[in-house]
């Protein structure tokens, strides 16, 4: 594959870019602020996801709504030549409960838009390539990417990338160990027992709580043997019906999270025994299960991010030096990472730390930092799409990275 293109036209493929990204800044900052405005939550962002669609729609994309059977998703594409390499942005505009955009979600939605059209107006210089931008559901609960991963939408994609906002603190993930999201696994643990008058008869009942209990004991004394990146958490979901009547029924949650998928479903595993454990000390008959697909880690691909940070800098975004940061939380991007080359960038909405998911975060993301540094990152993943389009030894270096990573993931 060769593009043959010279340095000065690439450079006018970026200038085309940038110049977009500015025509449309208005236009975005307005669709971010009518998502700011009309909160939505997972699975019901219509009008988000609408407005969304529409506004790559009118300026040039082909768009497909309703993909992966999700109706808040969509996927918008610009397609030149044979269509190849396939350059993705991902948008989210999913808010919290009660909350409003307290994940600046409607940022995240304009940031992949904003890119999206910068890297299609530089498409028009260039002799191939596809841009995509896929409007993604629901990332604060069953996570949208997950399920259009599996049904394929994805597929042909040869990198992604996608902006998370943040605090003062937050960086492009450059360096080994930022950037990283747990694999993260819901289990239910349902105990069946038998009742029995609590004082007349208990010993003919089998007390499903106590197999609750025996299980949350088994997962603090599994906590001191697991390595520093997993986190056990649990709540009892239903701990029995009246004081007086031993427990036929009782069930908890726990959320499992480990550094790697492989190492998550190693502790599932071991908080299962535990709860076998629990339910032949108790008489209990267990009901272990995994409603929901798991979230991966996130394989955040440095080549990537390396360059994206120096356009970063470059188009003005003030940014601290990248360092490694214990991943914490977890997110359906960790999905995505397993699939291609990927980057989720984080950088800043606010100059401070503050709190996530809360009104700070509200606030911050209809602010006027917040859509200025959205606009200059919208312009620094456009960049990378274009560095990733002309030079090919670029983009096997970001997918023999990739593939290196995933290697090890062995799963
Ligand atoms: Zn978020």
């Amino acid at each position: 594959m060769s593009t043959h293109l010279t340095p000065a036209e690439v450079e006018t493929a970026k200038q085309a870019a940038v110049a977009a990204i500015d025509a449309a800044a208005d236009s975005l900052i307005r669709l971010s602020k009518f998502i700011h405005s009309h909160p939505e939550i997972a699975l019901e962002e219509y009008e988000s996801s609408a407005a969304c669609a529409e506004f790559l729609e009118e300026r040039g994309f082909a768009l497909e709504r309703g993909v992966a059977e999700l109706p808040t998703a969509f996927s918008a594409s610009v397609s030149v030549g044979d269509g190849a390499p396939h350059i993705a942005f991902l948008s989210e505009y999913d808010a919290l409960p009660n909350l409003g955009h307290g994940c600046g979600h409607n940022l995240i939605a304009i940031a992949g838009i904003g890119a999206g059209i910068g890297a299609a107006a530089a498409l028009r210089h260039l002799p191939k390539g596809r841009v995509s931008v896929f409007g993604t559901p629901a990332e604060e609960a069953v996570g949208g990417k997950i399920i259009m991963a599996n049904a394929g939408v994805f597929e042909g994609v040869d990198a992604a990338m996608g902006a998370h906002p943040g605090t003062s603190e937050s960086v492009c993930p450059t360096v080994e160990g930022s950037g990283e999201a747990l694999a993260c696994v819901s289990v239910i643990i349902a105990f069946h027992g038998q009742s029995a008058h609590a004082a007349a008869d208990p010993w003919n009942g089998r007390n499903a709580l106590n197999a609750v209990i025996a299980t949350f004991n088994g997962v603090d004394a599994l906590r001191q043997h697991v390595k520093s990146d997993a986190r056990l958490h649990g709540i009892i979901r239903h701990g029995g019906d009246a004081a007086n009547v031993v427990p036929h029924f009782a069930e908890a949650e726990f959320f499992v999270r480990g550094g790697t998928v492989a190492y998550m479903n190693e502790l599932v595993e071991k908080v299962r025994k535990i709860a076998e454990g629990a339910a032949l000390i108790t008489g209990c008959d267990l009901v272990f299960s995994i409603p929901d697909e798991a979230n991966f880690d996130m394989i955040t691909n440095r080549t990537m991010a390396r360059v994206m940070d120096a356009h970063q800098r470059a188009v003005g975004l003030v940014l601290p030096e990248a360092k490694p940061t214990p991943a914490s939380g977890s997110t359906d991007w960790g999905n995505v990472s397993y699939l291609f080359p990927s980057v989720e960038t984080n950088y800043p909405i606010l100059d401070r730390v503050c709190t996530w998911h809360s009104q700070d975060v509200v606030d911050a993301s209809d602010s006027a930092l917040g859509y200025e540094n959205t606009i200059k990152v919208a312009k620094s993943m456009a960049l990378t799409a274009i560095d990733l389009l002309t030079d090919p030894d670029l983009l096997r270096s970001a997918t023999a990275e990739f593939q290196r990573e995933r290697e090890a993931r062995s799963i």
